[in-house]
């Protein structure tokens, strides 16, 4: 089956959706996504917005903020774009009818929180279910739009482009890569269908699964990462993952992560003997950055052995806790965790990708036709580090930019021709007898990016990193043309291309410089690594 529109969306999240709401007004928008629509990691959000929204408060110091927390790699234009756009993007999302948490005192006024590294309170919020409500209220105005065709259990396989899959139609005056549009499967169904399209949007989210310990669910397997790096698209530091460092601990409990704002709002971490102990790491204590953090509690449990530390907000008044964290209070309680009289066990554990498919600032990857927005882009907003609760924000300035000037390539003509593009061939693939490899592959990928390219980094492991995944990547390889795909396979393959790019970049970057820390290179080193890593 061939299916065609003037706008090929890859992905439910914030960053889709957002962009499909604009683009719907000029064309036929057509959303592809893996699962059903609202699985997304925006849906887990838990913290809020950042935006400048306090007569208090200044553009000025939200970029300032935002590039002390990117450790000399942010791109200052784009952080300026994204920050003196935040306001606006805050009210279209008030129009759309997502319902923020007011304040209580001064009612008419949104409740503004703080978190790590932020100087002010800046972070707009739903409770401690922001991304809920969110992508509550854009799902609902996609699905009333006519304009918009959301395909649920869709997963892009590759991108069409036209040195991989249309060679013959490549023009002599065509000298840059471009993209057709994509091959999907159908889960359900098992076909694989052509989906062609004038502009493409990779917005497929981060790669959190990549490692054993997460708090991203479980689409964030770097789809869009592997898929557009396959078609030939730059990908850009992406050994700068952020790890969160308070993700629940708990056996029944795989990735719940309870809210920076939990500190913001006074929480404090303690050891199992109850010392607090980020006052022996870093002056800002509990609210220093979250790779500070996260660095610390790895630093305090390799010492002690313990499996776990606290973060106590039991001080608190117990209104004020269920009231301000409704959700974390309820998930902990299930569990018979009172957080309104007991410190919570947590854990760090991957959160973020900074790095992604390099964009510029209008979301334009160096494929013609080919868009990256949402985190499964680098746009140069987070450098080496992104501030907590700027990433939901990105995704929506992004959407809008990206969708100005894609719009300027969908001219209104309906008979747009598209060149001929050869159906999905399965080959001589059968049906797989083996499921074993599969499974125990995506456990090794996991396990061994947590041991050797976690929080801490050393040449040994990152060598040892790049031996094992080289040997993954081949045996996938060998299934991965030999057996009819599947999701799992899919999602597999994916992940020991991001895995790889993760090693490669980590391997090349000879300094430690925000996320990224190396113990043989403890030093940040401007003179000869004050720039992005691009592969
Ligand atoms: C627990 C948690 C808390 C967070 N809290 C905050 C916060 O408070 N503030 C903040 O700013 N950020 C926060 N973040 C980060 C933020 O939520 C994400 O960066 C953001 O939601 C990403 O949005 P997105 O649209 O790019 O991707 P997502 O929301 O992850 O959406 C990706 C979509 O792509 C689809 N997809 C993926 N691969 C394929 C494929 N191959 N084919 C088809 N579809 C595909 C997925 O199914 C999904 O629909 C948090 C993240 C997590 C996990």
């Amino acid at each position: 089956m061939e299916i065609k529109s003037d706008y090929l969306i890859i992905g439910s999240g914030i960053a889709g959706l957002s962009f499909a709401l604009k683009a719907a007004l000029r064309g036929r928008v057509t959303i592809v996504t893996k699962k059903e629509t609202m699985d997304a990691s925006t849906n887990y959000a838990q913290g809020g917005i950042a935006s400048v929204l306090d007569p208090h408060d200044s553009f000025d110091l939200h970029i300032k903020d935002t590039l002390e927390s990117g450790a000399g790699l942010c791109n200052e234009q784009v952080v300026r774009m994204v920050v003196t756009n935040g306001p606006d993007m805050i009210k279209e999302l008030i129009s759309l009818g997502v319902n923020f948490s007011h304040n209580t005192t001064q009612t008419e006024r949104l409740d503004l929180t703080q978190e790590g590294g932020h100087s002010r309170r800046r972070i707009v919020h739903t409770k401690d279910l922001t991304g809920q409500e969110v992508e509550r209220a854009l799902i609902y105005n996609a699905e009333k739009n006519k304009n918009i065709k959301i395909y649920e259990n869709h997963m892009v396989i590759d991108l069409i482009t036209t040195s991989k899959f249309i060679k013959r139609g490549l023009s002599t005056n065509e000298t840059k890569e471009t993209c057709w549009g994509a091959y999907v499967l159908d889960i359900i169904t098992g076909e694989v269908n052509t989906f062609l399209s004038r502009v493409i949007v990779l917005a497929t989210g981060g790669a959190g699964k990549v490692y054993l310990y997460t708090s991203n669910p479980d689409i964030a397997t770097g789809d869009g990462v592997a898929i557009g790096y396959r078609a030939g698209a730059k990908v850009a530091n992406m050994e700068f993952v952020q790890f969160h460092p308070t993700c629940l601990y708990h056996p029944m409990e795989n990735n719940f992560l309870i809210s920076e704002s939990v500190r913001g709002e006074g929480g404090r971490l303690i050891n199992k003997k109850g010392d607090h102990f980020m006052e022996r790491y870093h002056p800002l204590k509990d609210l220093a950055l979250r790779d500070v953090v996260a660095r610390s509690i790895d630093t305090e449990l390799k010492k002690s052995g313990d499996e776990c530390v606290y973060l106590d907000i039991s001080h608190r008044s117990s209104d004020f806790i269920k009231n301000r964290f409704p959700n974390i209070y309820m998930k902990c309680l299930e569990l018979n965790i009172d957080i309104t009289k007991e410190p919570i066990p947590v854990v760090p554990a991957a959160h973020y990708m900074c790095g992604g498919i390099m964009t510029d600032m209008q979301g334009r990857t160096n494929i013609t036709n080919l868009y990256a927005i949402g985190e499964v882009a680098c746009t140069g907003l987070h450098g080496a580090n992104r501030l907590a609760s700027n990433s939901l924000i990105e995704a929506l300035v992004f959407s809008r930019f990206a969708f100005e000037d894609s719009a300027k390539t969908i001219t209104g003509k309906d008979d747009y021709q598209f060149p001929p593009v050869p159906l999905w061939d399965t080959g001589s693939a059968t049906d797989s007898d083996e499921s074993v490899v599969v499974s125990h592959n995506w456990d090794e990928v996991r396990r061994m990016m947590w041991n050797y390219v976690g929080i801490v980094r050393t040449n040994k492991r990152l060598i040892r990193a790049t031996r094992r995944i080289e040997v993954i990547q081949q045996e996938i390889k060998d299934y991965y043309w030999n057996f009819i795909i599947a999701r799992d396979l899919l999602e597999l393959r994916n992940l020991a291309t991001v895995a790889e790019l993760i090693i490669t970049s980590a391997t090349i970057r000879k300094e430690s410089r925000g996320l990224h820390y190396n113990l043989d290179y403890l030093e940040r080193d401007d003179n000869n690594w004050h720039h992005d890593t691009i592969i």
